[in-house]
């Protein structure tokens, strides 16, 4: 209670002193947030003390200088890095106005360095070399390994030279096909080392997939390994890789060199197709290199990697990072989100092969040298306690995940996470979609035991790195909102013809100047770039997103607005209508869409998975019904449940509207790009379905 009374006592003393940043004004209403203390969490006096930003005055300092001096701000924290030569004196330049000429961001031009140094020789030099840099764990428990610092240096080194040696050199791309080996992130960091700009496909893509991706950059060398076992599944990637090199040879892109890690655990060499002239084993010629490599120092504006969007809404674009900004951006939304100390053991259940994975796996913890945990495996293999288990044995204090894991792990039942101890766990986090608040409060209350704030960040594949999220230990959470912004972004909630709105509001999410890990540009396709994120609204960044304001200033996602359904004139996000209906016990997950409507324009269509074990009934549809009028109101109840026993979702686990909208008005010859869909069995089971 104590420190609820801080908290909201000094929200209300800087009513005043907010002055005219209006996001600032929207922040900080005291008196409201002191009549609502039901809905709000707020983070433990303990917790609070001891965090980097400890209170919302602190917050606000911080954030005012951002956004009133970014050069100035920006230019301190990136003096914590190595850099061989500093940035020119414009710090950074921008323009996102579109009416202004070409769309054109940079940060930190003409400093030279390199971020595999920063993430790595740093720390080494500065005496931490034994600090374990990646825990890995094998799919099968018993299965794990380490490598400290130093280790890992010398590994990234060894590849970098066989790199060197076939002829990679700087600006060029590689492809990498791999699981959650160490050798994934240690593949990152030889390519960054030497220069090279990696391209990680997510290693559950088709070879389709995978080829479309190999003919866009035409890499020289492709890095694979034979097979990976996920669950007790085996998946044999060196099948696809060798279907994809086919196909792409056939439309004349030629790869020289395959090179493949032999993953014994799941695959023999012997077993493993091989193409003499092309192939070549890993463990036959990395290991023969010096474990020292000269880094090649690149321009903070040199590209470090192309990355593809999951393709939510259709065909994956190729999201262009370069060095500098996003190396500063990682850092350092990385140490302030989760609240980093040097102390912690932190683990991102997401793969490497999306866009979480390369910041917060792979380059902000480890530009924070932090201690990272890498999990080869299937999350609820063998059984669904498996992450409380790794979080036990690890002793896991940052745990930072998707809102599908929590809901399938919520559907599992409570008795897998109770029968751990999770003493060690400090800060969970959630990204990827809307939490719903009834998820997020089942991961506070159990997961977290009422004791870790949650991070819920907002952001993208094209933003590099966290815009809207908690700081744990500075103010009240609410369930389900991702809170305000992150240090120097400027979100503005603009309405339909782009005028950005005040206060307590609803609309289109949008930034209005860059940060530094902001994406420069589509791979190949510049102008996709301008006309799909700076076409839509002039002058402002689109993200795509759809997002409300409330009256304390928290923001809250209300998904893709290409999913915002209009009911009679009334616009209801996606994200509502599901939270309210996940609300049920009986109900696991849920994905809505607008389906044309006669009268309304727009009706509501719900698909329901339940949880397991409980029939379908027409009761249940009733109840189902009745708690989205009572939550929402009776213009959001659903006209239709279909029931599902599985959504469609991309392989990095989101609901694929897109599909779902085409099921429920029968158009079921024109889903589209469904190349990233993770299991397509499930389309056919909803088709099934549909008249039940
Ligand atoms: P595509 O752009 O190809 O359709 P995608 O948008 O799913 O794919 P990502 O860049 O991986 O690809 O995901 C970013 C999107 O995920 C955001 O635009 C937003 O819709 C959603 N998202 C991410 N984090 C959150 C969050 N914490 N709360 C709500 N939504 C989130
Ligand atoms: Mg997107």
């Amino acid at each position: 209670p104590t420190n609820h009374l801080r908290h909201v006592e000094s929200m209300k003393t800087l009513l005043s002193g907010a002055g005219n940043i209006s996001i600032l004004n929207a922040v900080i209403l005291g008196e409201a947030l002191a009549s609502e203390e039901n809905d709000l969490v707020f983070p433990s006096e303990k917790f609070s003390v001891q965090a980097h930003v400890p209170s919302p005055e602190k917050y606000l300092e911080m954030y005012r200088r951002s956004i009133e001096d970014p050069a100035g701000f920006w230019a301190d924290i990136a003096s914590e890095f190595y850099w061989k030569q500093k940035w020119s004196e414009q710090i950074y330049y921008e323009n996102l106005d579109i009416r202004k000429g070409n769309i054109k961001i940079e940060w930190f031009k003409d400093g030279i360095t390199n971020i595999s140094y920063n993430c790595l020789d740093r720390h080494v030099e500065a005496g931490n070399g034994d600090k374990i840099a990646i825990y890995w764990e094998g799919n099968e428990p018993g299965f794990d390994g380490t490598l400290t610092y130093t280790q890992l240096l010398h590994q990234v080194c060894q590849l970098a030279n066989y790199l060197k040696d076939i002829g990679v050199r700087k600006g060029d791309a590689v492809v990498v096909y791999l699981p959650m080996l160490m050798e994934l992130p240690i593949t990152m960091l030889a390519c960054a080392r030497i220069g090279a700009v990696h391209s990680v496909v997510f290693a559950g893509f088709s070879a389709e997939s995978l080829a479309q991706r190999i003919m866009d950059c035409k890499p020289n060398v492709v890095i694979t390994c034979n097979a990976v076992k996920r669950g007790s599944k085996t998946i044999y990637l060196k099948d696809i890789v060798d279907a994809s090199l086919k196909e792409s040879s056939q439309n004349g892109v030629f790869v020289d060199v395959c090179l493949t890690y032999e993953n014994q655990s799941a695959m023999k060499r012997e077993d493993t197709k091989w193409l003499d002239r092309r192939d070549i084993w890993w463990q036959d010629v990395v290991p023969q290199y010096p474990t020292t490599c000269a880094v090649e120092w690149v321009d903070a504006e040199d590209p470090l990697f192309l990355l593809y969007t999951s393709g939510s809404t259709g065909k994956p674009k190729g999201v262009l990072h370069t060095t500098g900004g996003y190396m500063v951006y990682t850092a350092t939304t990385f140490n302030y989100a989760f609240d980093y100390k040097p102390s912690d053991v932190y683990w991102c259940t997401a793969d490497c092969g999306w866009i979480t994975g390369h910041s917060y796996v792979t380059y902000g913890p480890m530009l924070n040298g932090a201690t990272v945990l890498v999990y080869e495996g299937a999350p609820n293999y063998p059984d669904p306690g498996r992450c409380w288990d790794i979080v036990d044995k690890y002793k896991v204090s940052i745990f930072y995940t998707a809102p599908t894991l929590v809901r399938a792990l919520m559907r599992d039942g409570d008795q897998y996470v109770t029968r751990y101890s999770r003493k060690s766990l400090r800060v969970l986090g959630s990204v990827g979609e809307p939490i719903n608040p009834s998820a997020w409060r089942w991961f506070f209350n159990l997961v977290g035991d009422s004791r870790c704030p949650i991070s819920d960040t907002w952001w993208q594949t094209e933003t590099g790195g966290f815009m809207i999220t908690p700081l744990p230990g500075a103010w009240p959470q609410k369930p389900g909102s991702t809170t305000f912004p992150f240090f120097g972004v400027q979100p503005v909630i603009v309405d339909e013809k782009g005028v950005e709105l005040e206060g307590e509001c609803s609309g289109y999410l949008c930034v209005k100047s860059s940060w530094p890990g902001a994406f420069r540009t589509l791979y190949g396709d510049h102008e996709r770039y301008e006309t799909a994120y700076f076409k839509p609204f002039p002058g402002y960044y689109f993200s795509g997103d759809g997002c409300s304001r409330d009256k304390n200033g928290y923001h809250w996602l209300t998904g893709r607005v290409d999913d915002v359904i209009n009911v009679s004139g009334h616009r209801i996000g996606t994200a509502e209508v599901e939270s309210a209906l996940v609300l049920h016990p009986q109900c696991a997950e849920a994905a809505v869409v607008g389906v044309e409507h006669e009268v309304k324009g727009q009706g509501i269509y719900a698909f329901v998975t339940l949880v397991d074990g409980v029939p379908y009934s027409e009761e249940l549809r009733k109840s189902l019904i009745a708690i989205v009028r009572n939550q929402i109101g009776a213009f959001a109840a659903p006209d239709k449940i279909h029931w599902a026993p599985g959504l469609p979702k991309t392989r990095s686990g989101k609901i694929m509207r897109r599909i779902l909208r085409k099921i429920a008005s029968s158009q079921l010859d024109e889903f589209g790009d469904t190349s990233t869909l993770a299991d397509p069995n499930v389309v056919d089971q909803l088709i099934d379905l549909a008249d039940s």
